[in-house]
């Protein structure tokens, strides 16, 4: 498949990218792990490209006083084997490495990953987990929204025209909480039919904190906090793992019909519960 005739820029700084973002038929390339295709399926026709991959500093990953920073272009494999992932908030580090392939890891990016918002995406569940906010910027503006602010819908996010994702900035995990993301894989994309985050922190003999990001089950990625309240009032993990998707009507498709797609998220919210459970101190 040949996508249509388009004019390709690589900006050398963010001023430039921004101001090419502003406007026109314009798309910003990341990875391209997902615009190529859809360009070659001509279900995105831009007029121009706008390389994102020459801008520096956009990759980068740091932490400093209890935030971490991604870059919107940090790839799946930088995120999964980044040093500071890994250390301070390994929940992220553990969810990149469930995505797609390798050659998928190798070029897709963060920043493309949220932006397109697919219902099926892996970080969406896992950046819900974790408190983290996206950093937006544009040519006229410069703004942090919350994870569940930025993802509204199916491919739909908080994005306004001509702003991009500068990076995602997530709070420090405590080192003593215990996290997984568990994912029941699509047998041929890789995509999760559904995926769960799940962070706990406990004391003695109860759960003092639980946040669960859920993706797949529904158009897009949510907070089950009707399951994270039930663990954080002394109940058990079957008791909120049975809860979780209540209210929302799940996703159906050839795959996983509705209620076979709600059973596999309940399932796999109590596993990821109860091996976050193991893992905290
Ligand atoms: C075979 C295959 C298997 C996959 N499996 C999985 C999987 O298991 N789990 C999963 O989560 N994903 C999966 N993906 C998707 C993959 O993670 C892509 O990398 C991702 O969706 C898009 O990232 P990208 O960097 O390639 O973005 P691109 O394809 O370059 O861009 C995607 C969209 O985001 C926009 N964009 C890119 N960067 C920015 C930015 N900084 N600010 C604003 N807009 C921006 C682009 O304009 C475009 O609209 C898979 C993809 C493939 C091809």
């Amino acid at each position: 498949m040949i996508p249509q005739e388009f004019d390709y820029t690589a900006p050398a700084t963010l001023q430039e990218a921004l101001a090419l973002a502003d406007g026109g038929e314009r798309k910003l390339l990341a990875g391209g792990m997902t615009l190529i295709p859809m360009m070659k399926l001509r279900l995105a026709t831009p007029a121009e490209v706008v390389d994102l991959g020459r801008v520096p500093g956009l990759a980068s990953i740091s932490q400093s006083d209890g935030l971490v920073r991604v870059g919107a272009m940090a790839t799946h494999h930088a995120v999964e084997t980044s040093p500071v992932t890994r250390a301070h908030c390994p929940l992220l580090a553990e969810t990149a490495s469930h995505i797609g392939d390798m050659q998928v890891r190798n070029m897709g990016t963060i920043g493309g990953s949220i932006a397109h918002a697919d219902p099926a995406a892996d970080y969406p569940a896992a950046l819900l987990a974790l408190d983290a906010r996206i950093h937006l910027v544009s040519a006229r503006s410069d703004r942090t929204v919350s994870a569940a602010e930025f993802f509204l819908d199916a491919f739909t996010t908080a994005l306004e025209p001509g702003e991009i994702v500068l990076e995602v900035q997530i709070p420090a995990q405590d080192v003593t909480e215990g996290y997984k993301y568990e994912k029941a894989s699509h047998p041929a994309s890789g995509f999760a039919v559904v995926g769960v985050a799940a962070r706990v922190q406990r004391s003695a003999d109860r759960i003092t904190l639980a946040r669960i990001g859920v993706t797949g089950l529904a158009p897009s990625a949510f907070r089950a906090r009707n399951a994270e309240q039930i663990l954080e009032s002394g109940g058990s993990i079957a008791d909120a793992a049975a809860v979780v998707g209540e209210g929302i009507e799940p996703n159906s498709d050839l795959y996983a019909a509705a209620d076979y797609r709600l059973h596999l998220a309940r399932v796999y919210a109590a596993r990821a519960l109860q091996a976050a459970l193991t893992r905290a101190a």
